[in-house]
């Protein structure tokens, strides 16, 4: 069973509208983002290029995007926009001059001091934090990790919306890793209410049948996420792979040749076993590994047809 990463927080961090010391950045304990969970967050990776000596820092576009989506539907109104926000990152893994492979953490929340749920209140302030954080892998990605179909369900879009990453929305996360854990297992896939395959509990999912990607389509409570749609360009672009985008059964997870984890987290986790069904011999199948070493190639800046999808940062 997988242990939880070590975290080491950094020095700085940005919170409201200025830089300070982690250890000054503090909220009253009514904060409504605290009270009810009304805030949205993205998280980032960036990778230490050791021969380089530089940080490579992947997707921020797209990150500060998706923030700002989020923030739409949850009815948080941000005051950086994407370019304000990306200096703001930047400026900040400067700081604290990383030199591992670090995560990001930004987020916009509800920073008033109220009772009650609602997110507008005529004198309401959101507000925006920004952290780091050294982070090797959050799962095992050498291996095929174990994973169980959990009884909880995917939250519906009529709920809360997957798309949005909100915080609140974590704990439907949160419950279905624990009971993963405690029953033995790595992590763990989420059905829908109508029963089809979802995502994992924080990254989502590729199966390989017959030598076809495949994995479910957006309307299925899953986020967005923007390692899947770089992995559908990535496999195709380099490997010849089209995705097939479909409805995924839970039976076809059992007698799928491979299967995948993926996510900015995540990364590519290789699936070993799905509910003690074994994928192939168990260990990382070869379509799998293959996109996991183009993927991380890419990532540390080796591949020089995808740098722009990287912010180069040096010290
Ligand atoms: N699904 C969920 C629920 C997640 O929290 C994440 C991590 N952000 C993902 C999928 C993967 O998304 P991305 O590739 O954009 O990081």
């Amino acid at each position: 069973m997988a242990k939880n990463p070590a975290i080491s927080i950094h020095e700085y961090a940005f919170l409201g509208k200025e830089f300070m010391k982690y250890q000054d950045a503090r909220l009253p304990v009514m904060t409504h983002a605290f009270m009810y969970g009304t805030a949205v967050f993205e998280g980032i990776r960036g990778y230490w290029n050791k021969e380089e000596q530089k940080l490579y820092v992947l997707h921020v576009r797209e990150h500060l995007e998706r923030i700002l989506q989020s923030c739409k539907i949850l009815r948080l109104q941000p005051y950086y926009n994407v370019e304000e926000m990306t200096n703001i990152v930047i400026e900040l893994l400067k700081k604290n001059k990383a030199q591992n492979d670090v995560y990001i953490r930004p987020s916009w929340f509800k920073a008033c001091e109220r009772i009650g749920p609602n997110v507008i209140g005529a004198d309401d302030e959101d507000s925006f934090v920004v952290t780091s954080i050294d982070l090797g892998d959050y799962l095992d990605t050498s291996k095929g990790i174990s994973v169980q179909v959990s009884s909880w369900r995917r939250l519906s879009d009529n709920a809360i919306p997957a798309r949005a990453k909100i915080n609140g929305s974590y704990v439907n996360t949160a419950l279905s890793k624990a009971t993963a854990h405690l029953s033995g297992y790595d992590d763990a896939i989420y059905l829908t209410e109508e029963g089809h395959v979802a995502e994992g509990s924080a990254m989502n999912l590729f199966i390989v049948r017959n030598g076809k990607l495949i994995t479910c389509g957006i309307t299925e409570n899953i986020l967005e996420g923007i390692t899947r749609k770089f992995i559908m360009q990535i496999a195709k672009a380099e490997l010849g792979l089209e995705t097939e985008v479909r409805q995924i059964d839970r039976s076809e997870l059992y007698i799928a040749d491979e299967a995948f984890f993926c996510g900015t987290g995540a990364q590519i986790a290789p699936i070993g076993s799905i509910d003690h069904y074994t994928l192939g011999d168990g260990k990382p199948g070869s379509i799998t590994s293959k996109l996991q070493k183009l993927y991380t190639d890419i990532c540390r800046g080796k591949v020089a047809k995808y740098k722009d999808v990287l912010i180069e940062i040096g010290y």
